[in-house]
């Protein structure tokens, strides 16, 4: 082997190891960006550290993979909490309607459920992995699993990509490796270690869509009683700094649930969550109802008045416990205090954090590549011409849904444009 081959990435059995990119992680940014990059003599290779791609897309919705949304891409960008006008451009230059079509072009039909969630109309998560590498292997596109990448470098306009086994050279990188939710799946973090590697920042990354913790929580013995379209507000130094509305159900130790998930992403141990169990209606209108059903209810027991109004009897005992009001006290014997108290605590119950089940279960990774570092109408970092970061990597996270593969689909589509066009290191 000469020294130019070294250079050039080709290795002694003459293997040529120069691409014009390579993608980092064969996950569904990854991959998706693999085959819409490719064409045109573009040589593509992906890596991915696990035996096969595709572990946690196979796995998403409960293995049916709720794609997409409903919704205008205005819209969507409500669902990305800080990260929404970031990404803006990625979602509008590729749609949830783009992400469909693609996918229909290919014979998976995709079709909403009552909450605008799409779901393929016949077919699973596994079918949309499997049209992931047909594609990327129609495009010519080399995939190598088992092959985890341990260090990137950036020299004279070229990347060099170090594997266990190889170094391989490319123009362009893609960080494409996920975040460091359920890391059972390959998504462990390394791609914060690569990014930093290149200098990029990362902000401070944890769990999201995960189920909370809650310190001293008075309902593990009710454990899968849910409640719907639930306002939680979250308290840091007494000041409220978020509020969703949504399902949650009781854990073992705190809540679960679409609600829930969505404001983990923001909450820190120490944070006070109120949660409005009854109040699906408004708290005020709540407050009213129950308080005038109290006054009716006269001489009849409080918890009959109220099981009346569908709250679960296990859970309103639990709440009478709570209030310190005997289990059979009429309406009548309510003192206003304790009636206040109890209306208070079934509309806007305070518990404190003591964390989310963490990175094992979480169904996302909130920060990440910091979205300052990053071009948003291409995903190009702005300090390396060359690399890009995509999908969960970067500081993007989504609402359940089907927003978090939304993003990855959109950035990896944006990144993928930008390469096949050449359109890299502009001011954008
Ligand atoms: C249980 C669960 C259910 C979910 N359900 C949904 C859903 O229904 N709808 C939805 O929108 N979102 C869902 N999500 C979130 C969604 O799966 C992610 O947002 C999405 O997979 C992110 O795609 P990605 O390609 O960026 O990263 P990933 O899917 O994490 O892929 C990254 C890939 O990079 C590989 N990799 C990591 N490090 C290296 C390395 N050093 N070298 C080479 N390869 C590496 C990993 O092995 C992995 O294959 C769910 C997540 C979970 C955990």
């Amino acid at each position: 082997m000469t020294s130019e081959d070294s250079a050039k990435g080709i290795d002694s059995a003459g293997t040529d190891r120069l691409y014009t990119a390579i993608i980092i992680g064969g996950g569904p940014a990854g991959l998706f960006c693999a085959c819409r990059a490719a064409g045109n003599n573009r040589r593509i290779l992906v890596l991915e550290k696990m035996p096969s791609c595709g572990r946690k897309l196979c796995i998403t919705g409960a293995g049916r993979c709720n794609l997409t949304h409903t919704g205008s891409m205005a819209e969507f960008t409500a669902h990305y909490g800080d990260g929404g006008k970031f990404l803006r451009p990625a979602l509008m230059n590729f749609t949830n309607s783009d992400l469909l079509a693609f996918f229909k072009d290919r014979g998976l039909f995709f079709t909403p459920d009552e909450n605008g969630k799409y779901f393929p109309t016949d077919g699973t998560a596994k079918d949309v992995l499997s049209i992931l590498l047909a594609e990327c292997d129609r495009a010519g596109v080399k995939v190598r699993c088992g092959e985890p990448v341990r260090a990137i470098d950036h020299k004279d306009g070229l990347f060099s990509v170090r594997t266990g086994d190889a170094v391989y050279i490319a123009e362009h990188v893609v960080l494409a490796a996920g975040g460091a939710s359920y890391p059972a799946t390959g998504s462990t973090g390394d791609g914060y270690t690569l990014a930093g590697m290149l200098g990029l920042p990362v902000t401070e990354t944890g769990p999201a869509l995960a189920a909370i913790i809650i310190r001293d929580y008075p309902f593990r013995d009710l454990t899968g009683i849910s409640f719907d379209g639930v306002p939680l507000s979250l308290y840091r130094e007494n000041k409220k700094i978020r509020e969703v509305t949504g399902d949650i159900i009781l854990t073992v130790n705190g809540f679960s649930g679409p609600g829930a998930l969505h404001i983990s992403r923001y909450v820190r141990p120490g944070d006070s969550l109120h949660v409005g169990f009854i109040a699906a209606t408004g708290q005020d209108h709540a407050r009213k109802e129950l308080t005038d059903a109290i006054t009716d209810g006269k001489n009849r027991q409080v918890k009959t008045v109220l099981t009346e109004k569908g709250i679960p009897v296990r859970f309103l005992l639990r709440m009478l416990e709570l209030s310190g009001i005997p289990r059979d006290a009429t309406c009548a014997h309510l003192t206003k205090p304790n009636r206040n108290t109890l209306i208070r605590h079934l509309t806007d119950f305070p518990s404190t954090v003591a964390g989310t089940e963490g990175y094992a279960t979480a169904m996302a990774t909130r920060g990440g590549v910091a979205r300052d570092a990053i071009r948003q109408k291409t995903m190009e970092a702005k300090t390396v011409p060359g690399l890009f970061c995509i999908g969960e990597v970067t500081d993007i996270d989504g609402d359940t849904g089907g927003y978090n593969l939304q993003a990855a689909f959109s950035t990896a589509a944006l990144a993928a444009d930008a390469i096949a066009s050449k359109k890299t290191g502009r001011n954008t």
